[in-house]
């Protein structure tokens, strides 16, 4: 089973996602989207990424260019404080600049970090960007059957 099996997105969504995508220009940038059911909000997170690397550069030798972390307290937080305000998490966003929007094996390792998704009904929107302009949204869930991320539709609605 692959859940979900399609992300729709309103345009205010998607160019919520692609201003950030462009404000973070040249690292990654990283957020969740948030719904009541009837209108989604987006929620930028902070790319912890240099902060790790700046700590610890062994265990993260990447960049904020090439790689995004999300910082699991400030998630927390933005996930308990949408529950307590009735949303629920439909999806997860970053960005590769100047790279193509595909789920990379560290993407996965993030996403699955002990094999099996840490939210396994959420979609995974990967933005494609290039000198600042926005390629390419693809979004991508998990399947049981391949036991990893596989790309599904994402629509503009
Ligand atoms: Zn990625």
């Amino acid at each position: 089973m692959i859940k979900p099996n399609e992300v729709l997105v309103t345009s205010a969504t998607w160019d919520e996602i692609s201003r950030h995508s462009r404000e973070a220009f040249p690292d990654e940038c990283c957020g969740v989207i948030l719904t009541n059911g009837v209108s989604d909000q987006v929620q930028r997170l902070e790319n912890i990424q240099n902060k790790l690397h700046a700590l610890d550069p062994e265990t993260y030798p990447r960049t904020a260019v090439i790689a995004y972390a999300m910082d699991p307290k400030e998630l927390e937080a933005i996930l308990d404080n949408a529950q307590r305000g009735g949303n629920k998490l439909k999806a997860f966003y970053h960005s590769h600049p100047d790279h193509d929007a595909y789920f990379s094996a560290e993407d996965k390792v993030f996403a699955s970090p002990f094999g099996e998704p840490t939210f396994p009904n959420t979609a995974q929107i990967v933005v494609s960007i290039y000198h600042r302009e926005v390629k390419r949204m693809c979004a991508f869930a998990w399947s049981d059957e391949q036991e990893d991320f596989v790309e599904v539709p994402i629509k503009r609605v």
